[in-house]
């Protein structure tokens, strides 16, 4: 519960706000002063003047999603060159898309970037709609990156809500509800803010204040542009905000991988079901952990030897992933399967889990390219 109504008026310039001074200018225009001044210079970001490109935009605002800026900024250029444009991307086969994603974790982004770009391209003539209801028809488009392409791309007044706007929102305005019941409360208080005109600016301010200056841990309040008129920092301790609700703990579940290597180095790899958890990616043959198969059943009848478990945590749950081992020479697949050279390994569609079962098993062998001829 907010500790007082506070929490939903945004305090007016000029208005005290406990023992701060009153502010000098109302937040949008302060914030916005700031960003002209400091704003990141980001590879998916159109500079100064120019016009965001929606494709552009989108793009990132998908890879971006639980993941972080830096490793974001590795990935957007090479796909980008892969799939210059929406009709490009829609054109390419997901296998391509699946191959160019990995490593970016949470997959299900990759084929719904892949099938929001068919809808684009077949439904709207290329072009991404302007407006949130619209873009939020969209395959794996939710509530922030409609917002976010909405304010950005087409200069909408749109309130796009992540976890490091949330906290500058909570801190601003002294939301003491905790987090998730806080949201709409939050949002309600992000919206009041955006300013008519530059709307896109502003949502990138929120953004940027929320990576670099109102930080989770020790806010950079004597530098922050709407220091004067945050009552988190008035109340004395706004690090403490936002609070949350207790976390459920993630159930765990337990499998086996085998990885069978021939003596010619290759691994013995399938495809996943196109549908489902980690759709259409590439796996080594396990089981026991997604539902699927026994997890008994080796893919081989082979002297299977334990080479170490492995550990990694999905959005739902926590996994606990035996791997063995065996060597064969023979060069037999069983149906469904597929001997791939380890040189070939690095561009298959690999999700992390995978490849630190085969790292567990066959230390280097995700790292080993074949050389250029
Ligand atoms: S003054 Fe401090 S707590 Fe308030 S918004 Fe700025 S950085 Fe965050």
């Amino acid at each position: 519960m907010s500790r007082t109504n506070l929490a939903v008026k945004a305090p007016a310039a000029g208005e005290t706000v406990g023992r701060m001074p009153a502010p000098k200018a109302p937040a949008p225009k302060a914030l916005l002063a700031w960003y002209d001044r400091h704003r990141r210079d980001l590879p998916w970001r159109a500079k100064p003047g120019e016009t965001s490109e929606p494709y552009k935009v989108w793009l990132s605002e998908i890879m971006l999603q639980q993941t972080r800026v830096e490793t974001v900024a590795r990935y957007y250029e090479v796909f980008l060159k892969k799939f210059p444009t929406v009709e490009k991307l829609a054109k390419a086969p997901l296998e391509n898309v699946l191959k160019t994603w990995a490593g970016l974790g949470y997959y299900a982004r990759a084929r719904n970037l892949h099938a929001c770009a068919r809808v684009v391209a077949r439904e709207h003539g290329g072009k991404f709609p302007g407006t949130e209801e619209g873009l939020r028809e969209l395959p794996g488009i939710g509530g922030y990156t409609a917002a976010a392409i909405a304010a950005i791309a087409f200069g909408r007044k749109a309130a796009p809500m992540d976890g490091n706007i949330e906290r500058v929102v909570a801190r601003l305005f002294q939301v003491e509800t905790p987090l998730p019941a806080a949201k709409p409360e939050l949002q309600a208080l992000a919206a009041s803010l955006v300013p008519l005109k530059r709307a896109g600016d502003f949502a990138q301010a929120m953004m940027d204040l929320g990576a670099t200056i109102c930080t989770p841990r020790r806010p950079h309040c004597l530098t922050c542009p709407l220091n004067d008129l945050c009552r988190g920092l008035a109340a004395g301790d706004p690090e403490l905000l936002p609070l949350r609700a207790p976390k459920a703990e993630k159930p765990r579940r337990t499998g086996i991988a085998w990885v069978a290597e021939r003596t010619d180095g290759s691994v013995l790899l399938r495809t996943r079901p196109e549908r489902g958890l980690l759709g259409g990616m590439t796996e080594v043959p396990s089981a026991g952990w997604d539902g699927r198969g026994d997890p008994g059943a080796a893919p081989l009848d082979l002297a299977w030897r334990r080479a170490g478990t492995i550990t990694h945590v999905f959005t739902h749950f926590a996994l606990e992933l035996e791997v063995r081992h065996a060597a064969t020479d023979s060069p037999v697949a069983p149906p469904g399967h597929r001997w791939v050279d380890a040189a070939d390994l690095p561009s298959e569609a690999l999700p992390t889990v995978m490849k630190k079962a085969i790292e567990a098993a066959i230390p280097g062998a995700t790292r080993r390219r074949r050389p250029a001829e």
